[in-house]
């Protein structure tokens, strides 16, 4: 009871926070049986213990887990949750603190762009994964049958379930994909620099079509800042305005620039680039120059071109 109180007092800091940022506020709505999801407890040993290798939950009883890992550290708070019918939970717990990884002395700039999903300074590119669109597919389709069934009917229910567990494989794929993505750059990199896009915008912004980064941005930026921090990484967030617009050679405006040109070619020093490599450049050294000012600098390494 005390962390549905705990819930609910958040949902509403949450709303007063949208008001007073003068956003879409969305009053918090009641959340009936059907909406419930989880429950959650705040000390352990108090409704909930681990007992070898299942889990004592008060009222319910010993059940039997399957561990995804080992937990570390000590358990402190619990919360027993429910999705697209499948049952979870998740252990919070006191760790020690992280150790720093090894400089590697290697700097980053990424792109976010629309040839390529990320291009860095080097040219380098990862592409949209193909399977994002056919997870899309999939969603529509199941969608369509569950529109489709009668209201109230078993049938609807189970329509409505498997829309659930593909919202859920989706969002599970992302993940993957962003977490193996950030975890190389934070193994190899001792800054890494970002635009700061900001969502809202990016919805409206045709410059990202389709791609994994539409809903999944956010997702990559948090986890790169979080992890960036427990390894002692530097994320610079650059403002992203002109970073496509301006030549990284010789710091001019490309004349006749749009978003169609794939390749951009400067008059005035002669560079010749893709787009997208020409503003990873821009958005490393903006990045670089902003450590500089914080009297941080390092010496980047990068390789010509
Ligand atoms: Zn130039």
């Amino acid at each position: 009871m005390q962390v549905a109180v705990e819930d609910l007092d958040k949902a509403f800091q949450a709303f007063f926070n949208r008001v007073k940022a003068k956003e879409e506020a969305g009053y918090p709505r009641f959340k009936s049986g059907k909406r419930w999801h989880s429950i959650g407890f705040k000390q352990y040993g108090n409704g909930f213990k681990v007992a070898g290798r299942r889990l004592r939950i008060s009222g319910v009883g010993r059940i039997h887990v399957r561990w995804h890992r080992p937990y570390e550290g000590q358990i402190k708070t619990c919360r027993v949750l429910r999705k697209a019918g499948r049952w979870y939970v998740s252990l919070a717990c006191d760790v020690p603190e992280f150790v720093a990884l090894p400089e590697t002395g290697r700097v980053i700039g990424l792109d976010m762009g629309i040839n390529a999903l990320i291009t860095d300074d080097k040219g380098e590119q990862v592409d949209n994964p193909r399977w994002y669109r056919q997870g899309q597919t999939e969603l529509r389709l199941k969608q369509r049958k569950l529109a489709r069934a009668q209201r109230g009917s078993n049938h609807r229910q189970k329509k409505l379930l498997s829309v659930q567990r593909q919202h859920e494989h989706i969002k599970n794929q992302r993940k993957d994909f962003f977490d193996k993505l950030v975890y190389e750059l934070i193994q190899n990199y001792d800054v890494i620099a970002i635009e700061d896009l900001k969502i809202k915008n990016m919805v409206k912004n045709h410059r990202l079509s389709k791609s994994i980064l539409d809903a999944g941005w956010g997702y990559f930026k948090q986890r790169l800042l979080d992890k960036a921090a427990e390894a002692g990484r530097e994320v610079v967030l650059v403002n992203p305005a002109y970073t496509s617009k301006k030549c990284s050679n010789c710091g001019c405006e490309f004349e006749n620039f749009n978003l169609s040109v794939r390749w951009v070619t400067c008059n005035k020093c002669g560079l010749s680039l893709d787009r997208d490599h020409n503003a990873a450049l821009n958005i490393l050294d903006r990045a670089l120059k902003i450590l500089k000012r914080a009297g941080r600098v390092r010496e980047p390494e990068r390789s010509g071109s």
